[in-house]
């Protein structure tokens, strides 16, 4: 009756791009690179939402090939999962999360990730976690040539 989710994305970062993690707007010298907002976090933690209900993943919901979801905004499309997940039955216990990031600094702006997100999935902010950590300069988090995010989640029956 309990179901545990796991999503992981990757954007590779680029010039003339914007940095949106969970919602927040972050000013930075590069940004992320794809089809949509390309933002990352709200990615990972979709997938984790939609792998939980066992109900595929964003590539199959928002395909890069639509054109209505070029630019998009993820939160939206993370509302529109979570409309989904409620369908089938489930309401989110918890939802936690870690960016991995060479820069820029994520601290100041975790908490607005927070809220944007708990915000987008209907949910209160105690429910929502999100960390950031660097790979110690390895990789390709490290070498600043993109930024990762995993996320876990539990869906509960909506009855409880
Ligand atoms: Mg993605």
């Amino acid at each position: 009756m309990f179901r545990i989710g796991h999503g992981y994305d990757v954007h590779r970062l680029a010039e003339g791009r914007k940095l949106i993690l969970g919602g927040v707007d972050i000013p930075h010298t590069l940004g992320l690179l794809g089809h949509s907002d390309a933002d990352v976090l709200a990615h990972a933690i979709m997938d984790s939402l939609l792998g939980a209900a066992a109900m595929g993943d964003i590539g199959k919901l928002f395909p890069d090939s639509d054109e209505r979801y070029r630019g998009a905004d993820s939160l939206l499309l993370m509302t529109e999962v979570v409309r989904r997940v409620r369908e089938a039955g489930y309401e989110i216990g918890n939802i936690d999360s870690t960016v991995c990031a060479q820069a820029p600094k994520l601290a100041p702006h975790i908490m607005q990730m927070r809220e944007n997100i708990a915000r987008a999935c209907g949910t209160d902010i105690s429910r929502i976690s999100v960390k950031a950590t660097t790979e110690e300069g390895l990789g390709f988090t490290g070498e600043r040539l993109g930024i990762s995010a995993t996320a876990v989640c539990l869906l509960m029956p909506l009855t409880l």
